[in-house]
């Protein structure tokens, strides 16, 4: 088994009186920040000043400071602005005001693990990877439950590298439901697999493609709506709570005997074969160069293709739909103010 961590293995004095700095005010940004605080922490928030999320956080009460000036005061400098736009603020915030034997601490291993940022060997470099998105990190928080979160250590050169790391996952609420050490390989890799293959490329997929059947056969957009994408939030909240003999226990003995012997006709050895190609091009950094030159080159098919996911004829139907489902709109808000 995974060696695990829980709340009582962090030890939170090793964060009393140290200064950290977090990049980036979105997704990850905001919630690591918030949690930090709430936990009594010293935090600070660098963003670019007119930044998409510099107004967001002074609502939020910060007072973000240019990111070379949050890094120059930090002991900890958490870097959680995108992915892509990391190796340059490393260049030219981070790089030249790291003071010596503080940490850096990523929110996912992209740039270390295929080399785009080389940090100097006197710097920590750790990693606390939230398994969910950070409005959840920042609402389970909120609920006193967390988001479990994946620990990796990099470089350790003061010695006490994993203390701070396990406390600071422990200050964002990771150490509730657990945090699994790992490597910044490991990370990296089943990240990008697990995005692309099942939860963001494979579900979305696998949703659009049932949807379009149902439609294609004269079937009613929301009766297929309703089918395809709504229940499936039923289905893995009991898969959530208790695995598929949870689901398997609620569905009906005909739903159970069409799972069992058509599921294995839609993902089928062709599907596995395709899974297996996909995390071969993740090892090999095939698909890490093929995202940084379409960065490079101003994201072209990126841009083409989320449009076309974001005209696709199910999200109009979903709009209308969700509309009347007055319980979603404060979720849906909160999604909004998270992005
Ligand atoms: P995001 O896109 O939500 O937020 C990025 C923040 O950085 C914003 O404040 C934005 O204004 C700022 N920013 C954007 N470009 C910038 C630039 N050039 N210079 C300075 N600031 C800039 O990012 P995110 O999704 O929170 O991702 C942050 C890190 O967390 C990434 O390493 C990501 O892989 C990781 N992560 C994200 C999630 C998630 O749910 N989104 C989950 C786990 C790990
Ligand atoms: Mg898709």
């Amino acid at each position: 088994m995974a060696k695990m961590y829980w709340q009582a293995d962090a030890d939170t004095e090793t964060l009393e009186g140290k200064r950290i700095a977090v990049l980036g005010y979105g997704s990850q940004g905001r919630a690591h920040a918030l949690n930090l605080r709430d936990s009594g922490c010293d935090v600070r928030v660098g963003l670019r000043p007119g930044g998409k999320t510099w107004a967001q956080s002074t609502e939020d009460g910060w007072r973000p400071e240019r990111p070379a000036d949050a890094v120059g005061d930090a002991d900890i400098v958490a870097v959680l602005v995108p992915d892509m736009a990391q190796p340059q603020i490393y260049q030219e915030a981070i790089a030249p005001k790291l003071r010596k034997g503080a940490m850096l601490l990523f929110g996912h291993g992209f740039n270390i693990h295929y080399g785009q940022i080389k940090p100097p060997a006197e710097a920590d470099v750790t990693m606390v990877a939230p398994k969910g998105p950070g409005n959840l990190v920042r609402r389970q928080f909120e609920a006193g439950a967390g988001v479990p979160c994946l620990l990796a250590i990099h470089q350790d050169a003061s010695g006490s590298a994993f203390a701070r790391t396990l406390a600071y996952a422990h200050a964002i609420g990771g150490t509730r439901p657990g945090v699994i050490e790992t490597t910044f390989k490991e990370e990296t890799e089943t990240d990008l697999f697990g995005e692309q293959a099942v939860l963001c490329g494979g579900v979305t997929e696998l949703m659009a493609a049932g949807w379009e059947t149902l439609v294609a056969a004269g079937y009613q957009p929301e009766a297929a709506y309703f089918e395809c994408l709504h229940e499936l939030k039923l289905i893995v909240d009991l898969i959530y709570e208790g695995g598929f003999a949870q689901m398997l226990r609620f569905v009906s003995e005909t739903a159970k005997y069409g799972d069992l012997t058509r599921g294995p006709r839609v993902v089928d050895a062709r599907v596995r074969e395709t899974m297996k190609r996909i995390l071969a091009e993740i090892q090999s950094g095939e698909f890490a160069r093929e995202w940084i030159a379409e960065n490079a080159g101003g994201r072209p098919k990126y841009n083409a293709l989320l449009k076309e996911d974001l005209e696709h004829p199910v999200e109009k139907v979903g709009r209308e739909l969700r509309e009347r489902m007055s319980w979603l709109q404060p979720k849906a808000e909160v999604a909004r103010i998270a992005r």
